[in-house]
């Protein structure tokens, strides 16, 4: 058995036996608590110090974030009763030593609310687990019902015992009868409920919160029984107190970063769907800088100044939100910050100066709230996706335009999620283009690269820039090339069978994919299962970045190799090249990227520099591609500069698969 519910339970019977002990030691105490005893050892300094503590919650609350979700009103109330029966346990304990004519009737009424308070507490106690273990609604009606019926007979009984004076009772000469103590018997009663229900679900809750309150609730029991022992009563209410401190702490408290005075993610969503509720219109300025926006990595202490700074000083009562370690965005109620578009237009400029000195990257986005934005409470990811489609160094005021494109973009994600999760490798919304790939010294084409459409039943059709990046992000990538591997075998047996000759068709794999402890297996799997020779395949990926990435893609295209199949190096030029690396993998075709084409257009000086780097690729066996020639003087420049492959617009535009027959030879 793990730790963590030893430790539960042996917490939870050290808890019970105390609570039994005390009864019964209380039970002693109360009824021969005959005589003044009862109202002579009570002070009001328990009492006054939770009105006190009370007040304080309320302050703190009122002024600091605090998440507004339903639990939270529930402890608000909890507060409330707490005060009302601090209030009433004092009233009544005074009232008896300043009544002389021996009319008790206003002690006997303030004591029977001072218990309904204190069991309306332990009723909202209830309600509250329950909604913070989540509990499912038809469960959760059980238990309300039977403390509500508890609750109801308690308060019932203790009313007509104290009438009829069974119960606690104020003799005529001012002594005390304690009678049966009904308080006490509820009071256990819902104990019981409470202790089963945080046994029973102890799983549901954060283990660490759990053991949170069952601390407190130790500390309460000790209190209760230290003061039974006493024959006290002063400090009843403060033990009901404990645990609602713990809740302040362990549930309603957010993450804090000190340093930029930002309260984190989660927190925002609460805030926005508060203010939605009641219909509260807000502004908001996100501010993204992507060198910041890594791992392990946070603002500077300049920086955090100027945005603890900028925050508070433009926008009255706002808050600041931290999404990311380089991402943080700011909300303020509109009603409080009228001229809103005045003071962004000052923040702009007071922006500049601060940029200049720190000359970091960034991205701002500012807006105000939009109805279908907040009714989905997709703040983060509507600002992500305008991030997505802005320039960097820039700022953005948000328009309705931004709402149609990350409708688009919702539903292009679900249409994604749904490839993905159906794996159909046949899917129809997966639509296979492809380029046909010029062979110079063969004077014709025997290749081509796969491209990916997406064909939406919606929207039509989508170009890899606005899905490849989502697909990636939500791990969905592989499905697709799956998809796109699939057809391109199907269309490679179709050529071949009617005697066309293919040399190969090159796919397009993600980094990321490489990841996969399956990928060799999949990609593999598939071309075998389609029956087409391996050397027909060819894949294609980019310069990994980091050295954990390099090596995977040493394993995975060694491991492929062996099977026949080509790789290509694709987008060559377009990042930091590391030529030792490049060497150390075994691939087939270097692919040159359309900036080195366009590159060696520019100057002599550029041409000399591609040309001989394509040289040198061909004296160690690589072939070389040309991707994007797009005219006569393109192919003759790169025909010049060691090519073998050429690719681009003068050849074709992307086609849909099955019309590559028009481009490739029969063999005679
Ligand atoms: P890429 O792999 O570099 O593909 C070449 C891109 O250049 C294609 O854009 C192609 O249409 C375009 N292109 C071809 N000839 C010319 C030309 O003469 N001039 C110009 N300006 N462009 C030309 P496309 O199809 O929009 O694809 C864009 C990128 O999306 C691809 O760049 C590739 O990185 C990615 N992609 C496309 N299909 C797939 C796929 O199946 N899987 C993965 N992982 N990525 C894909
Ligand atoms: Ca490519
Ligand atoms: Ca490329």
């Amino acid at each position: 058995m793990p730790y963590h519910i030893v430790y539960s339970i042996i917490h939870m019977c050290v808890m019970f036996v105390g609570n039994v002990t005390l009864f019964a030691l209380w039970g002693d105490n109360m009824t021969m608590a005959t005589g003044n005893l009862y109202f002579d050892k009570y002070s009001p300094v328990g009492d006054i110090v939770v009105i006190a503590v009370c007040s304080v919650i309320l302050v703190l609350v009122l002024t600091s974030f605090i998440k507004k979700s339903k639990s939270f009103g529930l402890f608000m109330n909890m507060v409330i009763y707490i005060v009302l029966a601090a209030v009433s346990d004092i009233i009544y304990h005074n009232a008896f030593n300043h009544i002389t004519d021996s009319n008790y009737t206003i002690v006997y009424i303030f004591r029977i609310l001072y218990h309904i308070f204190l069991f309306s507490i332990l009723l909202l106690y209830v309600v509250y687990i329950l909604e913070i273990q989540r509990i499912e609604m038809s469960r959760r009606y059980n238990f309300m019902l039977i403390s509500t019926l508890l609750y109801i007979a308690v308060i019932v009984l203790d009313i007509v015992m104290t009438v009829t004076g069974s119960g606690f009772h104020i003799n005529s000469d001012r002594t005390v009868t304690q009678g049966s103590n009904i308080f006490l018997w509820g009071y256990l009663a819902f104990m019981v409920v409470i202790l089963y229900l945080m046994i029973a679900n102890r799983n549901r809750i954060y283990r660490q919160v759990m053991n949170g309150f069952y601390g407190t609730m130790s500390v309460a029991f000790i209190i209760l029984y230290l003061e039974g022992r006493a024959g006290q009563s002063s400090y009843t209410v403060a033990t009901f107190l404990l645990p609602v401190l713990a809740m302040l702490y362990l549930i309603h408290s957010t993450p804090y970063n000190i340093e930029i005075g930002a309260i984190s993610a989660i927190a925002l969503r609460d805030t926005i769907s508060y203010n939605y509720n009641r219909n509260i219109d807000f502004i908001f300025m996100s501010m993204l800088l992507p060198d910041f926006d890594v791992e392990g990595k946070s603002f500077s202490k300049e920086l955090q100044e100027v945005i603890r700074r900028f925050s508070n000083e433009f926008f009255k009562g706002s808050i600041l939100f931290q999404v990311s370690n380089g991402h943080v965005v700011m909300f303020a109620r509109k009603k409080n910050n009228p001229d809103y578009e005045n003071k962004i237009n000052m923040l702009i400029n007071a922006f500049y100066p601060e940029y200049e000195k720190f000359q970091y990257d960034y991205k701002i986005v500012v807006g105000e709230s939009i109805e279908e934005i907040s009714r989905k409470n997709e703040y983060i990811s509507f600002i992500k996706n305008i991030y997505r489609n802005m320039e960097m160094n820039s700022f953005h005021m948000v328009n309705y335009d931004d709402v149609t494109s990350f409708n688009r973009y919702e539903y292009i994600l679900e249409e994604l999620g749904d490839i993905y999760r159906r794996r159909d490798l046949r899917d129809s919304r997966v639509l296979a283009y492809c380029q046909p790939v010029y062979n110079i010294a063969e004077k014709k084409y025997d290749t081509a690269e796969a491209l990916m459409r997406l064909k939406l039943p919606e929207i039509g059709l989508v170009y890899p820039d606005q899905f490849i990046p989502l697909a990636e992000e939500n791990g969905y990538i592989h499905v697709l090339t799956e998809i796109i591997l699939q057809k391109s075998c199907d269309e490679i047996r179709h050529l071949l069978s009617e005697g066309y000759d293919v040399k190969r068709i090159s796919v397009n794999v993600s980094v990321l994919e490489l990841r996969d402890e399956g990928f060799t297996d999949d990609i593999h799997r598939i071309i075998e299962a389609s029956g087409i020779p391996e050397d027909k395949i060819a894949i294609e990926i980019t310069e990994s970045q980091s050295e954990s990435d390099f090596m995977l893609m040493k394993d995975k295209v060694e491991e492929l190799k062996e099977k026949g199949i080509k790789f290509y190096l694709d987008d060559f030029g377009t990042g930091y090249s590391n030529m030792e690396r490049i060497m150390e993998v075994p691939f087939d075709i270097i692919k040159f990227d359309r900036s080195l084409v366009l590159a060696s257009d520019s100057n002599e000086k550029s041409e000399s520099m591609v040309s001989s780097l394509a040289n040198m690729f061909s004296k160690l066996e690589y072939s070389v591609l040309y991707e994007g020639v797009e005219n006569d003087l393109d192919e003759e420049r790169c025909i010049n500069m060691h090519a073998t492959y050429l690719q681009g617009y003068k050849y074709s535009r992307p086609i849909p698969i099955i019309e590559l027959s028009r481009f490739f030879t029969k063999i005679v």
